[in-house]
């Protein structure tokens, strides 16, 4: 389910096109904005930071506890989540 970020709509396909509206998200490094103006406000987090958490993602313990918690919940109440970002994916090569 997504919410038109412009009339409110629910579109209840993965189709990034408002069914109501016709909007149609950004496209921004190559990934879909839906709210683009928002895309590089980040305050004081440098895009540098991000190759130091991945380096320390792996070892730390609150990191891997974190993602163990996430891939749990998701198992547990979004049983097609992956069936959700398989298409996500596939909707984003077609564009
Ligand atoms: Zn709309």
């Amino acid at each position: 389910m997504i919410i038109c970020p412009s009339c409110s709509a629910i579109n209840s396909n993965l189709n990034a096109t408002c069914s109501k509206c016709g909007f149609l998200p950004e496209k921004v490094d190559g990934f879909c904005a839906f709210y683009s103006e928002l895309v590089h406000i980040g305050g004081d987090f440098k895009s540098s930071y991000f190759s130091e958490l991945a380096r320390l993602e792996n070892a730390n313990f609150w990191f891997r506890s974190r993602n163990h918690l996430t891939l749990w919940f998701l198992k547990a109440y979004c049983p097609n989540i992956s069936f959700i970002l398989n298409r996500a994916l596939e909707l984003d090569v077609q564009r």
